[in-house]
């Protein structure tokens, strides 16, 4: 046996390689990596991963008190089957990583999607920064994608490839896409995080956290208010100088609003690089 990897990115590349190498076709399962794996790596390996009845409770890890062994159990109730397959990778990414420090672990939606003032657990992001790694796998994606621009049908058909939500799809395709773009998640008509993509960044395109929508965004919710639909603003809407293509992703019981926000007239020219930073510090996953 190898060393085993350390961090969550490399954990779920070795493990997104491992399915693909053995010809195993997507969606990836975490069920069959997560009993595989540990079982062939660790002493102490997971010994059943099934739905449970415990509302508001997304996904579980705990160690058994009987024997060396753990369970990841699940919401199964959730109507989103990506939502499951995210929770379960979620869950098993507590496993790799941090159950030497605790023995029982329980990720509730609010507590992984950080809403409202709720600070995100660092633990929290691993998990989903691995999930994210171990569930899509970036070159894959980037095929997939094949140079198109981004539209609503693109991403759902990743989402339905990877068996993931449309938001987890999303948040990943924004840190690779060469498009001037942003994600934005909104609530009771403000802006609870922005994420860029490395060329909005470079033109310092950003909503700070408590930013009012648009004026004309609300107006046009409030007539028109859908998901999965597309629609085109002059500038001085999302931007003072550049027009703007959105689609509302998701709305949901939350009462909050993701849009994707592409900018198809930017100009990079005059932008000078910047460091990239990694959208799971800020993400919002389980939809
Ligand atoms: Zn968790």
């Amino acid at each position: 046996m190898g060393q085993n990897p350390s961090t969550p990115p490399a954990w779920g590349i070795e493990l997104s390689k491992l399915w693909v190498q053995s010809s195993m076709p997507f969606p990836i399962k975490p069920i069959e990596i997560a009993y595989e794996v540990s079982k062939v790596r660790f002493d102490d390996k997971i010994a059943a991963i099934k739905g449970h009845n415990a509302t508001g409770i997304d996904g579980m890890l705990t160690k058994s008190s009987k024997a060396n062994e753990w369970f990841i159990l699940y919401d199964e109730t959730v109507q989103s089957k990506g939502r499951i397959n995210f929770t379960i990778a979620h869950e098993f990414g507590h496993y790799l990583l941090h159950r030497d420090k605790e023995s029982n672990f329980e990720c509730s939606q609010s507590k992984i999607l950080g809403y409202g003032n709720q600070q995100f657990i660092q633990i929290e992001k691993e998990a989903n920064i691995f999930a994210s790694y171990l569930l899509m796998p970036i070159d894959d994606f980037r095929s997939q994608i094949n140079g198109n621009q981004f539209t609503l049908e693109l991403l759902s058909h990743c989402a339905d490839r990877y068996d993931v939500s449309l938001t987890a799809c999303v948040l990943k395709w924004i840190q690779f896409t060469e498009e001037t773009a942003i994600v934005v998640l909104s609530r009771d008509e403000h802006i609870l995080w922005s994420y860029p993509s490395n060329s909005a960044k470079k033109q310092n395109i950003f909503f700070k956290k408590g930013t009012p929508l648009p004026q004309q965004v609300l107006s046009r919710i409030a007539n028109i208010y859908e998901t999965n639909t597309t629609f085109r603003y002059e500038p001085g809407v999302w931007h003072p100088n550049l027009d703007s293509i959105e689609s509302l992703i998701i709305s949901d019981k939350y009462e909050t609003e993701l849009f994707v926000i592409r900018f198809p007239n930017a100009n990079l020219k005059d932008f000078e690089e910047e460091s990239t930073f990694d959208t799971f510090d800020l993400m919002s996953w389980n939809k």
